[in-house]
């Protein structure tokens, strides 16, 4: 392609409403560009690297047996009544209506509708199993769009679903599924890590995500330096609270004068206390009434695993205007002791010790030496806390690391969830009607490309792998001379002879601006044609990871840049 004849136009500016690196680089790299909150142009340079990335997820999806097929965007509310989540999706999901007045869904996501697909055409084991994907566009009315493509409202999706009729059917598919996932993120050359994720309420099912490690990413994982256990944050456990510590014998109840120590940090001050010798108390309201949850003073409260718990179909801290009323204690002082909440929730963190220090249920006062059993019911004992850095590994007992990260991909074992409610079932061999067991697996591709970017770039723009770069080679006409535009377009044509995707920037531009944008949009490999080192029978050619310059005669660099371009596509494969 010659730039003087595309459409590509950098940003010399950076986008004020851009808040992560990688959004930023994109609008100015002129890969996209923002139409409405969270609603994007792909520009034609963006859509390469899109495309690029598409076309791996479908070769490693077909290599792992997934079947490609393409389902609507638009899905009627029928689907979504059947499963139950017309009432339960909540706002993320566009609502619409046709001129008939039909209700109809823009597809945040496809389970409804690709059950409905093989429930219509399977109906026996013989059929099964079967895995199905799509690459396609999605909606999601998110409430924060925001990071670029990151966070999109609408975005492209690879996702897919299997079915089985065995739970090791469906574990051997996982496990393709899950193989097929790191070779993607492999050959796109990312730093990434599979966690186990939340399942939330389905229960007994297993799931992972994909983490991209970056600074910018929105969710916290931990990680095992050992033996590579990783986890969500939301649901990571460690193995902090298995030392069983011979309690102290219980004393007598005792109340303390405690005026005006609001927070579990007052409290330790004002007794002179480490937060870790007293207890902290959080009241959640719930559809299944207020829940009060004690954790170690120094420890925090993790909503997703009490909520699971709790088996809730909402939850949120009890608000302030409801407090006194829902447990009868003054906010700041609320304990276990008679309170008015229903079910009390007690983390590992306090099992096995005694004489706790607790709220005193009044204003002003605390309970020191309480204990339960005795001065209160025993409380439902589980993991109600956060992991902290430094805790040791479930498995091995290794100090766990933190990280943030950029979740690429969900890979989650559904049981029969949909299969059940949508009435998706085969025969077995012995002619019995069963529900199929499904597995579902998504995979963002504008969310991977963003992350891909945002950990390789300098101060001076993208630095592309090679795999998922919108162009391999930019080859720069540096100057007017007549023997340099001649050359530069030879070695453009024997580029594009051999295969390679080279941009031709022949631009009425001077050298410094060709450099400038050659290196915010980050093609991995630059040959530059200028007259000084032409006049030496010499052109130019240099990475762009470190940028260092060599000379050669046109047909040598031409031949050494089609070698390093197919021995960099290979790359993680
Ligand atoms: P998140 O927790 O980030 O909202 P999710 O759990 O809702 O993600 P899934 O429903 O599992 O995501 O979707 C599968 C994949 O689709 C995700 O792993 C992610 O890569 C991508 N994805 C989800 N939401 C968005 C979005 N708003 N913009 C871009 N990509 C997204
Ligand atoms: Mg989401």
């Amino acid at each position: 392609m010659r730039w003087s004849n595309y459409f590509l136009y950098t940003l010399r500016e950076v986008p004020s409403d851009a808040d992560v690196i990688s959004q930023k680089l994109m609008m100015r790299a002129g890969l996209i560009r923002k139409v409405a909150a969270g609603i994007y142009n792909y520009l034609p340079l963006g859509l390469r690297s899109i495309k690029k990335l598409e076309q791996i997820v479908r070769e490693e999806m077909n290599r792992a047996g997934a079947t490609e097929l393409l389902m609507p965007a638009i899905q009627p509310a029928e689907l979504w009544m059947e499963s139950g989540r017309w009432q339960k999706y909540g706002r993320e999901l566009l609502r619409i209506k046709d001129r008939h007045d039909r209700d109809f869904v823009f597809g945040p996501t496809h389970e409804e509708v690709i059950t409905e697909t093989v429930r219509d055409s399977i109906n026996s084991y013989r059929q099964l199993p079967i895995n199905l994907y799509q690459i396609q566009t999605k909606f999601r009315d998110e409430v924060r769009p925001r990071f670029g493509l990151m966070r999109g409202r609408e975005f492209i999706m690879k996702d897919s679903y299997s079915f089985h009729t065995t739970r090791e059917s469906l574990d051997q598919t996982y496990e393709a599924m899950r193989k097929a996932y790191s070779r993607i993120f492999n050959r796109c050359a990312l730093d990434h890590v599979p966690v186990e994720a939340d399942t939330g309420n389905i229960g007994g099912s297993a799931s992972h995500e994909f983490m991209v490690l970056a600074q910018s990413g929105e969710d916290a994982v931990v990680s095992c330096p050992h033996c590579k256990y990783g986890a969500n944050i939301e649901k990571a456990t460690s193995k902090f609270f298995d030392d069983e510590t011979e309690p102290a014998p219980a004393a007598a109840v005792e109340d303390i004068h405690t005026p005006g120590t609001k927070t579990i940090d007052d409290v330790g001050r004002f007794l002179g206390k480490p937060t870790s010798q007293l207890v902290k108390t959080l009241v959640f309201d719930t559809d299944l009434g207020p829940v009060m949850v004690l954790v170690r003073g120094d420890r925090e409260g993790n909503e997703v695993k009490i909520k699971n718990h709790l088996g809730a179909q909402w939850m949120e801290m009890l608000p302030d205007t409801r407090f006194e009323e829902a447990t009868g204690a003054p906010i700041g002082y609320c304990g276990p002791v008679g309170t008015k909440c229903a079910r009390v929730l007690a983390d590992y963190s306090l099992r096995g010790r005694s004489n706790w220090i607790v709220g005193g249920n009044r204003r002003d006062t605390h309970t020191a030496n309480v204990n339960p059993g005795r001065d209160f019911p025993e409380p439902e004992y589980g993991d109600f806390s956060t992991v902290f850095a430094g805790d040791p590994c479930p498995r091995c007992g290794t100090p766990l690391e933190l990280y943030r990260g950029i979740e690429v991909g969900h890979i989650f074992k559904l049981g029969t969830k949909y299969s059940e409610s949508m009435n998706c079932v085969f025969l077995d061999e012995g002619g019995e009607r069963k529900p199929m067991i499904m597995g579902c697996y998504g995979l963002g591709i504008g969310r991977t490309v963003a992350a891909a970017i945002e950990q390789s770039h300098d101060d001076d723009g993208i630095i592309w792998p090679m795999p998922i770069a919108p162009y391999e080679v930019v080859v720069t006409v540096v100057g007017k001379d007549e023997n340099v535009v001649r050359t530069a377009n030879e070695i453009y044509e024997k580029l594009l002879a051999a295969g390679i995707e080279v941009l031709l920037d022949d631009r009425d531009e001077r050298p410094g601006v060709k450099f400038k944008d050659a290196d915010l949009i980050g093609f991995p490999l630059r040959i530059a044609v200028g007259a000084k080192s032409l006049a030496g029978g010499n052109v130019e050619w240099s990475w762009r990871r470190d940028r260092a310059k060599q000379l050669d005669a046109p047909d040598a660099v031409t031949a050494r840049v089609i070698d390093e371009v197919k021995a960099a596509r290979s790359q993680g494969l």
